[in-house]
């Protein structure tokens, strides 16, 4: 293994102010089983909003896609390791474990990088339920988790027209992207 991939995967890259702006990317899918007993389904939480629904997301941690896929983007934008290299799957410290945890030591990732976040715009694909509802909501906890105000904070939500596992229920997807900018 070269030096520089094993920098990255060991956490060891330099640390030190970064030069703004910065962009990121992350994803994240999660399968939708029912829930308990019939299932392995968690409760379904979106952005820190829990849902009523008949299935949710089976998975190690709370499985917040969500929060999965805007904690990846914050990491990426500063290079940092992704989520899955810094909260194994299995470590059984995160076994069920709140997703604001690791949002939370992303955002402080980034500040000491000597950076802020501008805006997060995220997209929520989900057959069912209907995100439209709850989109505020969803929008005003990812703001506070970030410490950013409101507005920018954008949540879109999608159905995936009833094709493929998305669509058909079977599982829910998130995208996000990032701007971070040199801090006030
Ligand atoms: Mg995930």
């Amino acid at each position: 293994m070269t030096d520089h991939v094993t920098d990255h995967v060991t956490d060891q890259a330099p640390r030190g102010p970064m030069r703004a702006p910065r962009i990121g990317h992350g994803w994240d899918l999660h399968r939708l089983e029912p829930k308990a007993p019939a299932g392995e389904g968690r409760a379904l939480v979106i952005g820190g909003v829990t849902f009523e629904h008949d299935r949710g997301p089976a998975s190690h941690s709370d499985g917040d896609a969500l929060l999965h896929a805007i904690t990846d983007a914050l990491l990426g934008a500063i290079g940092e390791p992704d989520i899955g290299q810094l909260f194994p799957d299995n470590d059984p410290e995160n076994d069920g474990r709140d997703s604001a945890d690791f949002l939370a030591e992303a955002v402080r990732r980034v500040s000491a990088a000597g950076l802020a976040i501008g805006n997060v715009d995220a997209t929520v694909v989900l057959q069912r339920p209907k995100l439209g509802p709850r989109k505020a909501a969803i929008r005003e906890r990812v703001a506070g988790m970030l410490g950013v105000a409101t507005r920018d904070v954008n949540i879109k939500g999608k159905t995936h027209e009833r094709v493929d596992a998305v669509g058909e229920g079977r599982a829910i997807e998130a995208h996000a992207c990032v701007l971070l900018v040199a801090r006030p």
